[in-house]
């Protein structure tokens, strides 16, 4: 996920404020909210990543590795979480997939204002400009900002920066960020499963296109430069490939090394070309409004 400006942000979140809250959403919430349910939660979870082909614990298994000793009052704790964030099986007892995505959220340590996050001080290049852009991690961002105001901010969890140059953790945060922006242009909203839509967004003044995608349900706002909607594209993979280069690997890499700057071409509708360059070898692609590619450029 990119998001280009601060302006952008303030209208995703005054887009979710204006969501309806739905009353299920407030019940998973309550559900939560009890240190019982959530060590259950949590403690499914730390037994399924210890034992992924066998991740039922039964329930004096879990009554005991939660630490409750009242079995009356952990089957009642228990019963409210089964059928959604908890799956009751013959072998026992296990986290759902909508139960696992939400103790994944949680433990992705982007709601721990503690949280330990090493220190990014590093460089890359604008994906807009293509001016130097200095890269720092806040707020459960990797964020680059160059001295023309663009920021581009890639959500992704402190602990891939371990271990990883910040190339590296660029890469990765940009595949995620390309994954999620196809199933973007493709109407699903990758966060809540609903329905997404947008398109270009207008370049004002001399400013580049970028298209903007906003889910209808809840809000979730990806903006990319249109490069970021062309780097999973089968041309640009066979174009890296003959070059030795892995997109998936390199995603980031590829957006700020190889793919040109974007140029509207036609306005009604509206065309983006680009052109990616590796070596020797051009390949020229076009996008329509709704970050789709065309077939003949
Ligand atoms: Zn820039
Ligand atoms: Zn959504």
């Amino acid at each position: 996920m990119v998001r280009t400006s601060d302006d952008t942000r303030e209208e995703g979140s005054s887009r979710r404020g204006e969501t309806q809250v739905d009353e299920s959403l407030t019940t998973v919430v309550e559900l939560l909210s009890h240190e019982t349910r959530a060590r259950i939660l949590v403690t499914l979870a730390a037994h399924h990543a210890a034992s992924p082909r066998e991740p039922e614990l039964s329930f004096s298994e879990l009554r005991r590795a939660v630490g409750h000793d009242d079995p009356g009052n952990f089957n009642y704790h228990l019963g409210r979480l089964r059928g959604t964030l908890v799956e009751q099986t013959p072998n026992g007892y296990e986290l759902s997939y909508v139960g696992g995505r939400f103790v994944g959220a949680l433990l992705s340590g982007r709601f721990d204002p503690d949280a330990d996050v090493p220190a990014v001080d590093g460089q890359t290049v604008c994906p807009l400009c293509g001016d130097p852009g200095r890269v720092t991690y806040e707020q459960g961002t990797l964020q680059v900002d160059c001295d023309a105001g663009h920021g581009a901010r890639l959500n992704i969890g402190a602990n891939v920066l371990a271990g990883r140059s910040v190339e590296g953790a660029l890469n990765l945060a940009w595949l995620r960020s390309v994954v999620e922006l196809r199933q973007a242009v493709e109407g699903l909203c990758p966060v809540c499963d609903g329905r997404m839509d947008g398109g270009i967004e207008r370049p004002v003044d001399d400013e580049f296109p970028v298209y903007l995608f906003t889910c209808r349900r809840c809000g979730a706002t990806f903006q990319t430069p249109p490069g970021g909607l062309v780097i999973d594209h089968p041309r640009v993979a066979a174009l890296c490939h003959d070059h030795g280069i892995d997109p998936r690997r390199s995603a980031w890499t590829v957006l700020t090394d190889h793919v040109g700057e974007p140029r509207v071409v036609a306005d009604d509708p509206p065309r983006v070309e680009l052109v990616v360059t590796v070596e020797d070898d051009r390949l020229r692609l076009r996008l329509d409004e709704n970050g789709r590619t065309l077939d003949r450029a």
